[in-house]
């Protein structure tokens, strides 16, 4: 028998990606931005981080709600995974703190954080912005009614992807179903039905969770 030396493979880091957002309630246009930037990027998983506080936002659904309809929309995907990091931190939610916790928890991955054309437009006045692209590669996918521009971002931080166009807002699945229109195929069924079932976005009042 031929002596054989054993050596280790080198260990290839791990690839997560972050899809930050209100989720208020999470839609279509979320989770394919989320699975295109894995496709792409070779992604092993993505954090889905719900916002706790909007810091620009006044008015949101209690965030569990929004968190359980986040955990709804992604259940049947082995990739997707919910991170509570931004949940359960007093205070507003700022992405610097949201990326320093998610390094905490993936101490050896390379953290791509996703984020649509109209969320890249604003990240330079994000609290430490020039901190934030330390801390991970930022993917800026491409949203309809909003131009993918990435001026004033390091380069080398930022990677632009041009995905399928779904015109779908949170603000408009509001807007539908205050209104009674019909939200099924914009937003996954399970969180219609827990729309209903909780009667979200409505003028009743929303079941305290
Ligand atoms: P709202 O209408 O309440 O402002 P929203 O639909 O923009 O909500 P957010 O939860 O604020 O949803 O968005 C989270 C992230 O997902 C942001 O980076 C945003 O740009 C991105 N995003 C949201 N909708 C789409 C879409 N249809 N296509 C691509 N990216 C999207």
């Amino acid at each position: 028998m031929p002596h054989t030396v054993e050596t280790s493979p080198a260990v290839a880091r791990r690839r997560v990606g972050i899809m930050g957002g209100t989720f208020d309630p999470i839609h279509h246009g979320h989770l394919v931005a989320a699975s295109e930037a894995a496709a792409h990027f070779e992604l092993d998983e993505v954090l889905f981080v719900p916002t706790g506080k909007p810091s620009h936002k006044s008015q949101v659904t209690p965030v569990e709600h929004r968190y359980l309809m986040t955990v709804i929309a992604t259940a049947s995907n082995p990739r997707f995974k919910v991170s509570r990091v931004d949940v359960d931190r007093d205070g507003p939610t700022y992405t610097i703190d949201t990326l320093r916790d998610v390094q905490r928890l993936r101490p050896d991955a390379d953290l791509y954080f996703i984020t649509g054309a109209d969320a890249i437009a604003q990240i330079l006045g994000w609290k430490n912005s020039l901190e934030l692209f330390e801390l991970a590669q930022f993917v800026a996918v491409s949203r309809p009614g909003h131009e993918l521009r990435t001026d004033g971002i390091p380069a080398d931080k930022v990677a632009v992807l041009q995905i399928p166009a779904l015109a779908i807002s949170s603000t408009d699945i509001r807007e539908r179903a205050y209104e009674e229109k019909p939200v099924w195929y914009l937003v996954p069924d399970g969180v219609v039905q827990y729309m209903a079932k909780h009667r979200l976005y409505t003028a009743e009042e929303i079941d305290a969770i």
